[in-house]
Formats: C-alpha cells, structure tokens, sequence
C-alpha cells in the first residue's frame, strides 16, 4: 500500500517535471540565440579580468568610421542583400564569394548569424593584414597569437534574426554586402603586447585607405569594410 502511495507520487513528480521542463522549451526557444549569447559573454567575462579586457585606450578615436563611410565603400562593389545562405552559398559557387577558413594567422568562429564568405577583396585584406601582424609579431620576437573572425556576410533572413536578439543592430547592414567583417579582440585581452602590434597594422590600413574601421567595444570587435 506505501509502497504503491510512493510509486504514485514519483509518477506525478516525474510528470510535472516533464510538463514544466516542455514548458519552458516552448517558452524560452524564441529567446534561444539570445540566452546562448548571454552565456557566452558570461563565461567570456568570467575569464578575463577587466583590466586587460579593453583592447586599448585610444581605440575608440583611431577606429570612428561611421555607417555612412563604411556604405560608401560597399556601395562601390558590394553584393546585392541575399535572402538566406543558400543564395550566399550559390554566389559562392559561382566563385562571386570566397570561404575564410581558420589558418595559421587566424580563427574562423562559428557564426549564428552570418556565413565565412567574403567578396575576394575583403578575403585578400584579410590576408594581407595577417602577413602584417605576422612579420610584426617576427620582428618583435613575440608569440604569435592569431585574431578571430567573429562575423562576415549576413542575409537577410540572418539579419532579421539579429535584430530580434540584438537591440544595436542596423536594418541595412554593412555585412549584408560581402566586403564586411568583423575581428573580435577578446583572443588579445592576456597578450598586450600582441595586440598593441595588431592595433598598429590594423590603423596602417586604415591610413592607407584600404580599409574602413569602427571599434565596436560593445560587440568586442572591430568592424572592418574593404575599400
Ligand atoms: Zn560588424
């Protein structure tokens, strides 16, 4: 008879769980990238002290290119918006855009909401701005420590997903036209030293024109546009 009372009761317990446990899947799944992204910078932050978190002091007057400066370089030679990844994908076929991959130099990160392809200029200012840092990092005689890319092209469809989690997103995206992407600084935040020299190379570019920069201290990356 207990033991029956017992059975009973656990049965119920196991149930209300599984019912609650539905529950808040059905009610957190729309809120799903978000809450990931909460984590992330949460355990991200846990990591780092914030001494060594900013990438530097003088970063937000080198790095002030505005919406209006990064679009008249997209404006040029961009790629029409495309709806979803398939059509970034199709142009990739074509050959229209070129895969970035993780290398020697640098870190391909998983993207939530954009796919590792770029227009073959901002592809190649990539590499260029790698063998940069690198003969830098040689000269000074320092441990190589590679940059991340943390986003490139996005689509529409990514985009409108973007603005649901993520109140600072712009409707027309730079990142919408292939000539965008984005260099996270977290990878520098224990190498000082690296990520001064990074910094250097990265401004060398921008005085020559051949790239647009706005340092993005709440997305922890610098929004870089080929020109
Ligand atoms: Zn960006």
């Amino acid at each position: 008879m207990i033991k029956n009372k017992i059975s009973s009761r656990f049965k119920i317990i196991i149930f209300t769980f599984f019912v609650f446990s539905g529950v808040c899947i059905i009610f957190l799944y729309p809120y799903r990238y978000r809450i990931k992204n909460k984590i992330a910078s949460f355990l991200n932050s846990s990591k780092i002290n914030n001494t060594s978190y900013a990438p530097c002091e003088s970063c937000d007057q080198l790095f002030t290119d505005g919406i209006p400066v990064h679009e008249l370089a997209y404006k040029k030679e961009g790629i029409k918006s495309q709806k979803n990844s398939l059509e970034l994908r199709n142009l990739e076929s074509k050959g229209v855009l070129k895969k970035i991959t993780t290398n020697d130099y640098y870190i391909v990160r998983d993207m939530d909401y954009s796919d590792p392809l770029l227009l073959p200029k901002a592809a190649d200012l990539l590499t260029n701005i790698s063998k940069l840092y690198m003969s830098e990092i040689d000269k000074a005689e320092l441990k190589y420590i590679p940059f991340e890319i943390t986003s490139a092209t996005r689509t529409i469809e990514s985009v409108k997903r973007l603005e649901k989690d993520n109140d600072n997103a712009i409707k027309n995206s730079a990142h919408l036209k292939g000539k965008t992407f984005d260099i996270g600084y977290i990878n520098f935040a224990n190498y000082p030293q690296q990520r001064a020299l990074f910094i250097s190379v990265l401004k060398s570019f921008r005085e020559e024109n051949k790239c647009f920069v706005k340092y993005e201290i709440g997305q922890k990356c610098f929004h870089v546009t080929a020109n």
